[in-house]
């Protein structure tokens, strides 16, 4: 995902795409085309890099020429056409073909087709990278269209959002949806993750997720999935990531209007990771960080032996347990690690210290993504 002013956009067509768009396009114009020496007439100033790519690969001589108009002004198109640049060389009797880089609602068009009116060409043909059938408006034929898409706003590959994004290689489409921060916060056994969670969901006001809780609430309410996950449990089999991923999705819908998420007891493996990064990309969104108390071994059994004195949680108040507890976390979570650190989203955090130095630490991290 990329920022471009105060708004953010999601990665929409890659270059590998954007080149086989725009071979196919020079495939088709150049075999309709023969050998007559075509110009090629861009739309400045979005097509720049559409036309440039467009003839290195047209594979016959040609000319290349350029207007110059204006129509958008932020993310809309307006009516008023600015002619900027218009043609500077006589096109009597040459086939032209259009370059434009999108077509939405066609105003733009229409004031190509009124600079040529009078031109005396022998052909006039329109191609375009982009066109947005939802937006069009006019009923100019369109001989060669790149890639139909959605009516939303794009940037990138010659497109820009106010002066920014022209330069992008890969082209981006606005995001809808509101921006969210989604944690995977971490954390081996006493190392103060619920307290640290709860300190959290109120500073940032995140929706906490605990895989845990989630499952205990499906199965006690009976709902369908807590239904399905039931099944497994008493064949003594693993529940499958779909029917967890599937109850997370219930929750994040639940919770449409929320600032982000913290997951906590999820992912446990690389295809849960991977499954949770399908279902935020679903959401127009993505996993932020995982964040990982790191507390040293000894530090955890001095906390949890003196928890258990008081807990009554037998699972506290042996010591080996304890230390297999810790060790079994480590092998669990390294995967992970090694998941997020390839992302640039692992940030281990120390966990030593009151729980507000803690949340202090916590909160550098959260406010510098
Ligand atoms: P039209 O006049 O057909 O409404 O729009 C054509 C021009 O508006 C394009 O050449 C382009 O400059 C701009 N435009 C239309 N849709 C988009 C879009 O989604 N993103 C960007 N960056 N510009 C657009
Ligand atoms: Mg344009």
């Amino acid at each position: 995902m990329i920022k471009l002013h105060d708004l953010y956009f999601k990665p929409f067509v890659s270059e590998t795409e954007l080149d086989s768009t725009v071979q196919n396009l020079v495939d088709k114009i150049a075999n309709d085309l023969q050998d007559e020496v075509p110009v090629f007439v861009g739309i400045l100033n979005g097509s720049f890099m559409f036309v440039s790519d467009f003839v290195k690969k047209y594979p016959k001589p040609c000319e290349v020429t350029f207007i110059k108009l204006a129509s958008y002004e932020g993310v809309k198109s307006t009516e008023d056409i600015q002619r900027l640049i218009g043609l500077t060389q006589d096109l009597t009797g040459r086939h032209v073909v259009i370059l434009e880089d999108i077509i939405d609602s066609g105003n733009t068009l229409e004031e190509v087709h009124r600079i040529f009116e009078n031109e005396h060409v022998a052909s006039l043909k329109i191609a375009t990278l982009f066109y947005k059938p939802e937006a069009y408006k006019k009923d100019f034929k369109l001989h060669y269209v790149g890639l139909e898409i959605p009516n939303k706003f794009i940037v990138g590959y010659g497109l820009d959002y106010d002066g920014l994004g022209r330069d992008l290689p890969n082209v981006y489409q606005l995001k809808t949806t509101k921006h969210m921060t989604n944690l995977v916060l971490f954390g081996p056994p006493g190392a103060g993750k619920g307290t640290q969670a709860n300190f959290l969901k109120e500073k940032y006001n995140l929706v906490h997720i605990s895989t845990g809780d989630v499952f205990r609430f499906n199965i006690k309410n009976e709902t369908a999935l807590g239904m399905l996950a039931k099944s497994y449990m008493d064949k003594g089999e693993l529940v499958p990531d779909q029917v967890t991923i599937d109850m997370l999705n219930a929750e994040v819908e639940k919770n449409a209007d929320a600032n982000g998420f913290i997951f906590d007891g999820f992912p446990r493996t690389n295809a849960q990771a991977e499954a949770l990064d399908n279902l935020m990309q679903s959401k127009d969104s993505t996993i932020n960080a995982m964040i990982a108390l790191e507390v040293d071994d000894e530090v955890l059994v001095q906390r949890l032996l003196e928890r258990g004195k008081t807990s009554g949680r037998a699972d506290d108040a042996d010591e080996s347990i304890i230390r297999n507890r810790i060790t079994e976390y480590y092998n669990k979570t390294a995967i992970l690690k090694d998941y997020y650190s390839t992302q640039s989203k692992y940030f281990g955090v120390d966990g030593v210290g009151s729980i507000e130095d803690i949340t202090e630490r916590l909160s550098k991290v959260i406010d510098a993504l």
